[in-house]
């Protein structure tokens, strides 16, 4: 299929999304996949991938499914090995995979719980990272974001093990835009705002999802980001905004 930059404006890059098998990450997938990257969708339920692969085929796009746990740390660098082998880069990374755990006092939550969250959210996002820097720095003009969450900067009573998690999350990739300045990649932070998935259903039990903005309308609103030139690296951007 020839590349229309009109339609696929994003044909010839290569999309990594943690997360892809349902809700922002399922959507941002397809959206870039739409768009004509070559997407890597990552995430355990290989439902979701299989149904999200059937959607970006239909809009002549193509994915590659990774069905992988991202606390596999091995696993990450893995498929960082695999992906050099196979495109010798990486133009856009999307690490939008994570957890909520329970809301709960900050001195409720169980270990476990507490464990799950910065091994999902932080450390799983620090490995991802570190396995893709090499390949983000082979790209021509290579976008890093971040999913993050008001709380990640805002304290909120109850919500205290997810904050903190996306509180270090924010400050790595901060980090991160400081150390790549002088390379041809751009970090950014997205707060989506509250999203019609099954996080916020599980968040906000009495909320009516209608009145709230579908993954879809999110993806396009971080699509519009992730090809803006005057994208500032180390920027937050609130999608409610
Ligand atoms: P969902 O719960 O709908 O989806 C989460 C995704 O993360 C799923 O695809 C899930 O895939 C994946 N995931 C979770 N754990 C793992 C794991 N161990 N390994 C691999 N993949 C994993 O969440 P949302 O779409 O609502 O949220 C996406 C991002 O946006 C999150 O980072 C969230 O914190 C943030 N956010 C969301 C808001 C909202 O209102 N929805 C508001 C603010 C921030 P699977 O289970 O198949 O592995």
């Amino acid at each position: 299929m020839t590349s229309d930059p009109q339609n696929k404006p994003l044909a010839g890059r290569i999309a990594l999304v943690t997360g892809a098998s349902r809700g922002i990450g399922y959507a941002t997938a397809k959206a870039l996949g739409a768009a004509g990257a070559q997407v890597i969708a990552v995430a355990r339920t290989v439902g979701g991938l299989e149904e999200l692969d059937d959607e970006i085929k239909a809009s002549g796009g193509s994915a590659t499914l990774v069905p992988l746990d991202i606390t596999d740390y091995d696993g990450l660098d893995r498929m960082g090995a695999s992906l050099y082998e196979r495109w010798g880069k990486l133009d856009i990374l999307v690490a939008n995979a994570g957890v909520l755990g329970v809301i709960t006092p900050i001195t409720h939550l169980e270990p476990k719980e507490w464990q799950t969250l910065l091994d999902v959210n932080l450390t799983a996002n620090w490995r991802l990272l570190r396995s893709m820097d090499p390949l983000l720095r082979q790209s021509e003009d290579a976008r890093a974001v971040f999913l993050s969450s008001s709380v990640g900067s805002k304290a909120r009573a109850y919500w205290g093990g997810y904050a903190i998690t996306k509180a270090g999350l924010e400050m790595m990739a901060r980090t991160y835009a400081l150390e790549t300045q002088k390379t041809n990649t751009k970090v950014v932070i997205v707060n989506p705002g509250g999203t019609r998935t099954a996080m916020r259903a599980k968040a906000m039990p009495g909320e009516d999802p209608a009145t709230l903005p579908s993954p879809d309308a999110q993806a396009q609103k971080i699509l519009s980001i992730i090809q803006d030139p005057a994208l500032e690296s180390g920027a937050f951007v609130d999608l409610k905004n």
